[in-house]
């Protein structure tokens, strides 16, 4: 009974238009799924940005930098949809839309990483000032999600995002990844009895120009991590 009046007061709303799905199970509203554009093949062998040709092994931007992490993975490209999904989850308390987020993680994904065997996965951290405004970090939220469901441990503070940064739109790529690489902290305190961590996978929401988890993968493999792999929600295009 409570629930079915929590149900008329707060009903599921589809992550994408809005409009409220029925039955709330569902997730999304299925024109809007079809609408949704999934990162698909041919895509970059590191960091899987959709690229232009298929004898092409990676994008422009993996050709030409050496990042350290492994390779990533990524749902959907984030056109004019999923940045206005992302930004109501990010800005907007809509925490609920991580279902639908994280079921799409662990149907699409959630098989290749259970074969990377990461030791632990891993949020890429907000600042403290914008996690108490907030209430959340919503890369934590999904990392959380996928943890509890391939039953790997999450260590959400095992990277510390410090000062703010200024804003990064001002800054060339080089000072941006100076500036980013002196923020992110690998907070020893956080693993547990010494142990060690061999291999993390980071999770965010999106990676555009992909300096904040070349960042945080820098600062994981400066402190032993072998090797660093990523998910996130969404990706630029790689042409
Ligand atoms: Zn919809
Ligand atoms: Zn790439």
């Amino acid at each position: 009974m409570l629930q079915k009046i929590i149900d008329i007061i707060y009903p599921a709303r589809c992550p994408i238009c809005e409009e409220i799905i029925i039955p709330k199970d569902i997730r999304v509203c299925s024109s809007c799924k079809s609408k949704l554009s999934y990162v698909e093949e041919p895509r970059c062998m590191k960091c899987s940005k959709p690229i232009e040709h298929e004898d092409k092994e990676y994008c422009i931007d993996c050709e030409r930098k050496k990042y350290s992490y492994e390779r990533g993975f990524s749902i959907w490209v984030y056109d004019d949809l999923m940045k206005k999904s992302i930004a109501a989850f990010k800005y907007n308390n809509k925490k609920e839309y991580a279902g639908f987020y994280i079921d799409e993680m662990l149907r699409l994904y959630g098989d290749a990483i259970t074969k990377l065997k990461p030791d632990a996965i891993v949020p890429v951290p907000i600042h403290r000032s914008k996690y108490f405004s907030r209430g959340y970090n919503q890369a934590e939220i999904l990392a959380r999600g996928i943890g509890k469901a391939l039953n790997v441990p999450v260590i959400a503070n095992l990277l510390i995002r410090k000062k703010r940064t200024e804003p990064q739109k001002k800054l060339d790529n080089r000072q941006r990844l100076a500036n980013l690489q002196k923020a992110i902290i690998y907070n020893y305190k956080a693993v547990k009895n010494n142990k060690t961590i061999n291999s993390i996978l980071l999770v965010d929401d999106i990676y555009t120009t992909g300096s904040t988890i070349a960042v945080c993968s820098n600062v994981l493999i400066a402190n032993g991590v072998q090797k660093v792999y990523f998910i996130t929600l969404c990706i630029g295009k790689g042409f």
